[in-house]
Order: structure tokens, then sequence, then C-alpha cells
């Protein structure tokens, strides 16, 4: 049974989707403002896995994520440019599904954006307004958070917590500090979209109440984000989608990421403590950086440092180690023909084990530490048994299993070691090995000695040693 952490009731609860076989989901994505830093890479990362682990369990999963391209930040970043919003926004949208390519973030449902649905969100702020939980001041509308009985629901703060959080963007005309902007009246040199209260252009929290609604319908299982998201984003996003739409819980379950940290500070922009997920992407191997990013618990802070880094490096220098010794030993089993041996029945139960172990981790609020102690107790038993198994459809499960288990966590076995789209995997080199010999052997058998023993050196010199046994050579890497 799949239990996940709810926001909501501050608790762990069975995960039951609103309609049978499918989950809705919607994640909070990027203001593409700028370069996504690492931090919330590791959001993308977590709920990608979240995602795929959801479709591991038979459901058919909606996922939406957004794209924020008009707030403050994205306005003054692109006057400092001096370029439009729009060639901003195009820019950064580019250099994220980058990034999400190699994070291997498998492609969203949809990725809309908030000018998309400017008509939408005008439509939502005037259904607000006409309930009585909107007010208009000099083209500025606000939600009336006095008149919105269950306000801090999501939040659970005291009324004074509220409020000093509101106090960010302390506005004179706003009946009370914890009011939120649902549109806001043009300035100058800022876009804008014609409305009934004049030009202007959507607060931030507004978007993804809309988007949400308009792709997934309400009230929808999983709204995701990290955890600064929950006050007041997602707060005012409950407030607005249950006032406007009339529905009392808008979304079941509410899952929300801890921070990557830095020396355990939050790593943020604004506070200058960080690394673009461009920059530790170059620096690293990609998949190495996904593994980083899904190590820890998806709701316990995740520090960033070299040895966390060089931590995921072994880990999975160690898979792959794992994998080549069972892909090898298929090799050799095909030449060889197989028989039935005693490590076969251990092999099938540790396979058996993995899975089960796996999947009790992940269904406990998606324990990816969990499951990747489950993978590597797997890979011990499964590095000591495979040269003794003599049966290949146990190795091929093995296989099967270990790249479907990887794939979840975001890890793709087929994809070539060092890089994305270059080099030559160790299967390959093995078959290749494995090739050469197979010539080495016609050559003897024409008793060309010359050529077969210009194989064998050459491989020697490049630090593989055959061997001539009974069975046929073999050969192994020095
Ligand atoms: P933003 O582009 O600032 O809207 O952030 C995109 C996503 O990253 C949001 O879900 C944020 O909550 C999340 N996020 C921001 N900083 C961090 C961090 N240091 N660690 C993890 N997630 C973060
Ligand atoms: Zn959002």
């Amino acid at each position: 049974m799949l239990k996940v952490y709810n926001t909501l009731s501050r608790s762990k609860e069975e995960f039951v989707p609103l309609v049978e076989n499918q989950v809705r989901m919607y994640v909070c994505g990027p203001t593409v403002y700028d370069y996504p830093h690492i931090g919330n890479a590791r959001s993308f990362a977590v709920f990608d896995t979240i995602r795929r682990y959801l479709e591991y369990k038979g459901y058919r999963v909606f996922y939406v994520t957004n794209f924020t391209d008009i707030d403050d930040k994205m306005i003054n970043r692109a006057n400092e440019e001096g370029i439009s919003v729009q060639e901003l926004a195009s820019k950064y949208i580019a250099e994220y599904l980058v990034i999400a390519r190699q994070l291997n973030l498998k492609p969203a449902t949809v990725n809309p954006r908030a000018t998309e649905h400017i008509d939408d969100i005008i439509d939502m702020v005037q259904r607000i307004i006409e309930k009585g939980y909107g007010y208009v001041v000099d083209g500025d509308v606000y939600f009336d958070v006095s008149e919105w009985k269950s306000y801090g629901v999501l939040a659970k703060l005291a009324s004074e917590d509220l409020e000093a959080g509101a106090r960010v963007d302390i506005d004179e005309r706003k009946q009370d500090p914890r009011d939120l902007a649902l549109w806001k009246a043009e300035k100058p040199g800022e876009p804008s979209w014609d409305s009934p209260w004049g030009k202007g252009r959507p607060g931030w929290h507004a978007e993804c109440s809309v988007m949400g609604k308009y792709y997934l319908g309400l009230p929808f299982d999983i709204h995701g984000g990290g955890q600064d998201l929950t006050f007041p984003h997602h707060e005012n996003e409950i407030a607005q989608s249950a006032s406007a739409y009339d529905v009392e819980t808008p979304v079941k379950y509410w899952l929300h990421n801890g921070f990557l940290t830095i020396d355990s500070e939050k790593m943020s922009k604004s506070e200058g403590n960080f690394f673009t997920a461009r920059e530790v992407l170059d620096n690293y191997e990609h998949q190495a950086v996904r593994l980083y990013l899904i190590s820890g618990q998806y709701r316990q802070p995740l520090d960033y440092n070299a040895k966390a880094i060089n931590q995921a490096i072994q880990s999975l220098e160690r898979i792959r180690n794992a994998v080549d010794t069972i892909r090898g030993r298929i090799l050799i089993l095909e030449r060889s023909g197989g028989r039935v041996a005693e490590a076969d029945k251990k092999l099938k139960e540790a396979i058996d084990k993995l899975q089960e172990g796996f999947e009790k981790e992940m269904d406990d609020d998606f324990n990816t530490p969990g499951a990747l102690a489950e993978v590597f107790t797997f890979i011990k038993a499964s590095n000591t048994l495979t040269p003794k198994v003599g049966n290949t459809a146990v190795l091929r499960e093995a296989l099967a299993v270990l790249s479907e288990f990887l794939m979840i966590l975001g890890i793709d076995l087929q994809a070539e070691e060092g890089g994305q789209d270059a080099g030559i995997s160790s299967a390959k080199l093995s078959a290749t090995i494995e090739l050469l010999l197979e010539i080495r052997e016609q050559a003897r058998k024409n008793k060309d000695w010359a050529m077969a023993d210009l194989i064998r050196d050459r491989l020697g010199e490049i630090g593989i040693e055959v061997a001539d046994t009974k069975d046929g050579p073999t050969w192994k890497v020095n």
C-alpha cells in the first residue's frame, strides 16, 4: 500500500486517487528568468521520480508542470538584459528543456505558460469578485483573506505569522496585510493585458490555480513543489481555487520537497549561495547528478557538497559494474551454452527480495535512499552469484528488474557511460572482444597461428588478457 505524506494533514496517508487507475498531478515549475540552480533541479528530479513510481504502480499519470513567464523577476531581468519578457522566457525555457533531458526528466504531459492563460485568469478573478472574496483598488484586484474563513488550512500558521509572511509586499491599499494580489495594474514599461479592471497582469499565485483547473479539473490528486511554496503560494492557491470554482478541497494530497542546502542553508538565488544546474551538469556526469538529487528522502534537506556528489559517482560505478558483470555472463553463456546451476535459484531469490524491498521502501512516501539500499544489497549478492549462474533467463530477469527500478530513480542503464550521446558501453566493448576471439578461433582452425597470436598479443597490449582453456578462450581485463 502506497503511503504519502500530505502537508495538508501533516501525516502519511494511504494514497487513493480520486479516479480509479489515474493520477492527476501538478508541480510548480520554474520561473524562467534565469538558469535554474541545482536546488530547483532537486524539486524537478524528486517529482519526476514520484511520477515514474506512480506509473510503475499502474496509474495513468497526467503530469502538468508550468513555466512562470510573467512576474516581477521576469520583468526586472528582461529590462536589465534589454530584451522583451517573451524573449527572456524563450531563452530560459529552452535552457530548462536541455537540463530536463540531461537529468532524464520524463517530458510532462503538458508544460503550460502563465501568459497562455490570461483570459482564464481574468475569468477566475472575476468569479472571486462576484462571490464576494475579491475587491478592486485602482486597477489592482486583491483577495480578501479575512472573508475566507479557512485561510491557513495548509500553512497552519498562527494568524500573526500569516501576516508576517504577507508583509514582504506590504501595500497600503490592502484592507488586510494578508490579502493577496490577484491582478496587478499596469506600471510603465511592463507587459500588460486588457481586463475589466484596466490594463494589467496576473498576480503570481493566480496562474497555478487556473492551469491546474484547466488541465486537470478540480479536485485533482497531487500538487507538488518545494516546501517554500507551502506559504503563501499554495495557501493562496487553495483560497483562490476553492472560492472561484466552488470546490471545498481543490487538491487531495499536497507534497513538498525539502531544500537542497549548502552548509545547512537553503540554496537560493537571493542569498547568492547557489550553483546553477548548468555548471553542475557541465562538471559531473549527468546520471551521477540525477542519482545525487534523489539520494535523500525527498522531504529531508539534502546538502550539496563534493563528498555527496562523489558518493553518487561511486554508486553509479558500482551499479554499472554489476550490470556489466551480468551482461558479460550472458555473453559467455550464449557462447558456451547454458546449464542449470545452484546459483540460478539464489539469484532468483535475490531478485524477488529486491522487488519486495524496493516497493516497500517506495511505498513508504517514496523513500528513495531505502530503495537504493535495496538495489545495493541486490548488487552485492549478484556480484558473487552471477559468475556461477548457468542460465541466461535469470540473468536477463535481473537486468530487466534492475533497469526498471533504476529508471524510476531516473537512471537509464541504456544510456552510454561518460556522456549522454557519445562513447561505447562496456557491454558493447565486451561483445567486440568476444567477436575478436571468435575471429581468432577461426584463424586457429585455419592454422593461421600468426593471426591468432597477433590478436592475443594486441589485446594483451591494451590490457585484455586472453587465456586458452579446454572450454575455449576466456579473457579478463588486467
Ligand atoms: P522557482 O523557479 O524559484 O519558482 O522554483 C522552482 C522550484 O524549485 C519550486 O518548487 C521551489 O520550491 C523549488 N526550490 C527552490 N529552491 C529550492 C531549494 N534550495 N531546494 C529545493 N527546492 C527548491
Ligand atoms: Zn505554482
